[in-house]
């Protein structure tokens, strides 16, 4: 039995309860898990955003120990300390040889039968592929990358999604280098990690968008070199913005950002669209100037992360003091109080709730 905040009914508050998980099958491990960040998807998948199946657990950027290991499991072993991410890749498919696990064609025994069950038999969906808004879960071995047992595991949750996603946006989807000008729409958990991903590419300016004062302020320790508040300004008008972006990210879910993403662009410039707005929102550009300014838009899943090569160089960056992951997290919340954690998260007061076990 382990406790887990299950999803009834989209929209509905999550609410704690004992669920039972299956002993991990073939190529799976069970995780014990220590933490586990909150995600904009997470709370996106809870309202119904995307659709799914209810009921279900959602999380999926958490860290924790390897408790048991199941049968052909070669490369983890019980009491190592691991991230677990969304990444549940073969490794053999094509896009897996392409170096796009994240696009992994295979499916897994997991894609098909859910390891959560409640006590009485009932199913429970594996939401995101982890569920790991529970004290433990069962996950594809590719899914758990190996991480040092003497960081903090709070930090380390955070590389599963919001880094991976954020710093793989800059550096492999908008292939950001010395002294380029890069824009980044939202400056929440994915963007202010597109921000220091820019800046330690090497980027000269990198200009944080939001609607929120306190996220640009946030943005600018992660390595912005200026803000622009949309709400009261034209990002355009911008004085680093004047010759437009060579890069610009796209992290906020929504149409209107991929838009405004293009109108800042300049000559041969890169749009990363790596947000998701809820299903059937569509977005409108002008593909004459698309063409004639040899513009490019590129959609980044993870931020086209490779977790087994990224998840270790991430951590090397952090313990050299490169790479900022204490200052994601805002707070630490029990299980029971994960309401309190996402309507904090809501009101727009946290760039990483986590909860810690
Ligand atoms: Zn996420
Ligand atoms: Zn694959």
């Amino acid at each position: 039995m382990a406790r887990a905040a299950v999803c009834h009914r989209f929209g509905d508050p999550m609410t704690v309860e004992e669920v039972v998980l299956a002993p991990p099958g073939e190529g799976e491990v069970r995780v014990q898990l220590e933490a586990c960040a909150i995600c904009h998807s997470d709370v996106a998948y809870a309202d119904g955003a995307w659709g799914g199946t209810v009921p279900t657990v959602l999380g999926h950027e958490a860290c924790g120990l390897v408790a048991e290991a199941g049968p052909e499991v070669t490369a983890l072993r019980p009491g190592q300390r691991v991230v677990v991410s969304l990444v549940r890749h073969c490794g053999a498919c094509g896009r897996c040889a392409d170096g796009e696990p994240a696009l992994c064609e295979a499916t897994f025994a997991l894609d098909e039968r859910s390891p959560i069950r409640f006590a009485d038999g009932e199913p429970v969906a594996q939401g995101l592929r982890c569920g790991a808004f529970a004290e433990e879960v069962v996950v594809h071995a590719s899914q758990a990358v190996p991480v040092p047992r003497h960081l903090p595991a709070a930090s380390l949750s955070v590389l599963g999604c919001a880094v991976l996603t954020g710093m793989g946006a800059a550096e492999r989807a908008g292939q950001v280098g010395p002294g380029q000008t890069v824009a980044v729409i939202g400056a929440g958990g994915v963007g202010l990690n597109a921000i220091q991903g820019a800046a330690i590419a090497g980027a000269d300016a990198v200009i944080a968008i939001d609607v929120a004062d306190e996220k640009l302020a946030a943005a600018e320790a992660f390595g912005a070199t200026a803000g622009v508040n949309a709400r009261s300004a034209d990002p355009a008008a911008a004085g680093a913005l004047a010759g437009g972006a060579d890069v610009v990210i796209a992290t906020a879910g929504s149409a209107r950002a991929v838009e405004q993403g293009l109108a800042l662009l300049r000559r041969g410039g890169t749009l990363v669209v790596v947000g998701m707005p809820a299903s059937g929102e569509e977005a409108r550009f002008d593909p004459t100037r698309l063409a004639h300014d040899g513009m490019r838009i590129v959609g980044t899943k993870m931020g086209s992360a490779r977790p087994a090569d990224d998840i270790p160089r991430l951590v090397a960056l952090y313990e050299d003091g490169r790479l900022k992951l204490d200052e994601l997290v805002t707070a630490t919340y029990p299980l029971e109080a994960i309401g309190e954690a996402v309507a904090a998260m809501r009101r727009g007061e946290a760039v990483r709730n986590v909860i810690a076990f």
